[in-house]
């Protein structure tokens, strides 16, 4: 749906191929100003200026020997780098979500559109839609094959969601492909933006619902969530502080917010039979308003998401985990889940007492 429009007609595959890719590294020697650099072609090998050469003779020929490549009034049917300040619009039922980017990048227009919307596409997961109405991603181009720091925020005067992300101009579909970024921030939208001393809430569900909402896409696996989970969760736990709402450590800020939020999921899982989980509860705050553009604090969000289910759950916890240190016995939970870890490898156990609460967790209920 969000692919460009193919031509109905038009050069051989091979031909086809070699052309896509002349034109992009033309593009990128003429517009990008990179002669004296370097560029990676379509499969990811480098460029040298000699093929660049054979390149843009072989483009010449081409366009001598062949039919326009674009369709009368339409649009290219080859994928090139967007250019500098262009925006890309995705539609998600109501929902919109608007990319801008700020300078210009060497990545293929066909990879930024799948990245935003894998992103997109996990968060709806979550939440059943986006977040918010509106949502501007805004990409600040750096150097480099990475995806940085990124940031949310809404702007109640446009009433937008606005995400700024920073993105290496030679970021690879590989790179996009493993980048929780864009997916943790999307979820940010759909929770307030609470006072600091709740932040850990609003942190650990973003934390702990990104690799969910991935899995479920298939964009990370099951082994690779819980592995993540099993590695970071000890830096969640207490550490000589009163509680959650006390102590502003990463670890337990984005951690400890995802501890909460991973007892919470099962709890509510035993209390429901496994119908409902905290995605419920999430999307019962956010359709009572309680989303990035509202104003509310960390505690009405929590009765919103309790009275969505109709239990206590969310509450009871925040008084276990947030006004008291709390303990957990991360070795128990892991073995009642039926996960075991070996060495960095995962493996699971389907005879577990919340092996069902596990797979739940993973695919969705
Ligand atoms: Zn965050």
């Amino acid at each position: 749906m969000l692919e460009l429009q193919r031509a109905s007609r038009g050069p051989p595959a091979a031909f086809d191929r070699f052309m896509k890719l002349s034109l992009s590294i033309l593009f990128k020697q003429t517009f990008l100003l990179k002669t004296s650099t370097l560029v990676e072609d379509v499969d990811g090998e480098p460029m040298t200026f000699a093929k660049t050469l054979a390149a843009m003779a072989f483009v010449a020929i081409g366009f001598l020997c062949f039919s326009p490549l674009t369709e009368a009034g339409g649009q290219s049917t080859y994928d090139s780098p967007p250019p500098a300040a262009s925006q890309i619009p995705f539609r998600y039922g109501t929902d919109r979500v608007i990319v801008v980017i700020d300078g210009s990048v060497n990545i293929r227009r066909s990879d930024l559109k799948a990245y935003v919307d894998d992103a997109a596409q996990a968060v709806i997961q979550i939440y059943g839609r986006l977040p918010v109405p509106l949502t501007i991603v805004r990409v600040e181009v750096t150097n480099g094959n990475r995806v940085g720091f990124a940031t949310s925020t809404y702007i109640d005067e446009s009433e937008y969601g606005l995400i700024e992300l920073s993105l290496g101009r030679d970021t690879s579909r590989a790179s996009l492909n493993k980048s929780w970024t864009l997916t943790h921030e999307l979820l940010h939208l759909g929770f307030p933006i609470v006072e600091k001393s709740k932040r850990w809430l609003a942190e650990g569900i973003a934390t702990y619902e990104e690799p969910i909402a991935r899995v479920r896409t298939g964009m990370t696996s099951p082994e690779e969530m819980w592995a993540d989970l099993i590695k970071n969760a000890p830096s969640g736990l207490p550490q000589s502080d009163q509680g959650l709402n006390y102590t502003r450590s990463w670890g337990r800020v984005y951690w400890g917010g995802a501890l909460y939020c991973l007892l919470a999921d099962i709890e509510i899982r035993k209390q429901t039979k496994n119908k409902f989980g905290l995605e419920h509860a999430l999307r019962g705050i956010a359709r009572s308003g309680g989303t990035a553009a509202s104003d509310w604090n960390a505690r009405q969000a929590i009765d919103a998401g309790d009275q969505a289910l109709n239990l206590t759950v969310l509450q009871d916890l925040y008084t276990k985990m947030a006004l008291n240190p709390g303990s957990i016995d991360l070795h128990q939970l892991w073995n009642q889940l039926g996960i075991k870890e070996s060495n960095g490898d995962i493996s699971f156990d389907d005879s577990a007492p919340l092996a069902s609460i596990r797979k739940a967790i993973e695919n969705g209920s």
